[in-house]
């Protein structure tokens, strides 16, 4: 695999016509998402703004998933003309209502009293988006802005000047954040589990509803190698493991009494795949109720073992996304499996040590399997509220790497 800090720099060299084929053989895209040059999330945005989180609303949709307003309080808008002392709203996937969390593995998390640096896009439908998902949020402390995805670390007046001028210091090494706090063995919790003597208690279901798996290894090949990423994970020495029950008809993202895997068309978006899961107050530890997980059925899938390079190995990313079911944060170094980056065309499905002891940290270590158990903990009742502020989410297909995924 070559370094992200290596494939940013290299790409600042590259012309506008080399940058399709360079990416068809090197890009990293992610379990999640591709990795975006700064330029690229610059070029995408039509403001850039800094400021304070002041409030945070939050609300189901008819879908079964919560969004949230993040209302930014302006500071400094380099780009986009937005005033000074200005509150301007930020659409988000995921949020709280009633005591009950949503969380998407690809979408920036706010804290109210956030200090942020932010790449939008909009607005629209009454309020703005972060460009690139994670990757578009900048926390700002101590006079620099720091991604908590790419590890960027940029001083504020870079961040200004690239606001304005488009002059970024790019994925340059002397720019990685050298003083982000690692998790302990390196991994990253959440802070959210399943609980139980059988952690999970409930199956996943799979619905194959791709095309793709008519011309790259059959629909049972398909599920194979989602459920072999899930076994990857029940071998690891820990008391969890997963349990495949079969298929399903559900074909999007939502909180229905249901862990379900889908393809989803989620367009030229950054995003490969997403996973996202619901959990509940319960302690230091909340507890998760439901989990899903979309592949996003614009890229194209492979289920051979034998990618070509614009394709994407399920197995690799189904085991990176069921490693947020569990749930593991994105892993800072680029061998472990909860890295949020994955090269296109190759396989990454073994554990690396750091995604391991992640899970017996967790979950607790253990040789044997666990028996499972009957009773379920009852879980809150969902109620769903009209939208505060905007229309439903829109998947949006955004506009940025237009010239790489053809
Ligand atoms: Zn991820």
């Amino acid at each position: 695999m070559i370094p992200n800090k290596h494939f940013g720099r290299a790409l600042l060299a590259l012309s506008a016509a080399a940058l399709a084929l360079f990416v068809l053989s090197f890009a990293h895209s992610s379990a999640v998402s591709i990795r975006i040059p700064l330029s690229d999330l610059s070029a995408a945005s039509q403001v850039i703004a800094q400021g304070r989180v002041e409030r945070i609303e939050s609300a189901w949709t008819p879908d079964g998933i919560i969004e949230s307003a993040v209302y930014l309080r302006v500071a400094e808008a380099p780009r986009g003309g937005i005033a000074r002392g200005a509150l301007i709203p930020v659409q988000i996937r995921g949020g709280t209502v009633d005591g009950l969390t949503m969380r998407s593995s690809e979408e920036a998390v706010f804290l109210t009293g956030e200090e942020v640096y932010l790449f939008l896009d909009g607005p629209a439908n009454g309020g703005y988006q972060v460009v690139g998902g994670g990757q578009g949020k900048y926390i700002v402390a101590g006079g620099r802005a720091v991604n908590r995805e790419t590890r960027l670390s940029l001083s504020l007046a870079d961040f200004e000047r690239g606001a304005q001028e488009n002059v970024w210091p790019e994925d340059a090494a002397a720019s990685l954040d050298a003083t982000g706090a690692a998790a302990p063995d390196n991994y990253a919790f959440n802070n959210v589990k399943w609980f139980g003597p059988n952690p999970m208690e409930e199956p996943y279901l799979i619905n194959v509803n791709t095309g793709d798996a008519g011309s790259s290894g059959g629909a049972n090949a398909f599920v194979n190698a989602i459920v072999a990423g899930g076994n990857a994970w029940g071998n690891a020495g820990a008391a969890f493991r997963f349990t495949y029950g079969g298929g399903s008809s559900v074909t999007t993202t939502g909180y229905d009494g249901k862990n379900v895997v889908h393809w989803e068309n989620m367009g030229q978006s950054q995003t490969l795949a997403e996973a996202t899961w619901w959990f509940s107050e319960r302690g230091n530890v909340d507890q998760i109720v439901e989990v899903d997980i979309r592949f996003n059925d614009y890229y194209t899938w492979d289920a051979t073992g034998n990618p070509a390079s614009n394709e994407q190995d399920l197995q690799s990313v189904a085991t990176h996304e069921l490693g947020h079911w569990l749930s593991l944060g994105h892993d800072t170094d680029a061998n472990a499996i909860m890295y949020y980056s994955y090269p296109s065309g190759s396989l990454k499905r073994g554990l690396h040590s750091n995604d391991i002891a992640g899970i017996r940290a967790i979950y607790g270590a253990s040789s044997t399997p666990v028996p499972p158990t009957p009773t379920r903990t009852p879980t809150p009742t969902r109620t769903r509220t009209p939208h505060p502020t905007f229309a439903p989410w829109e998947i949006k297909s955004r506009s940025y790497l237009p010239l790489l995924l053809k």
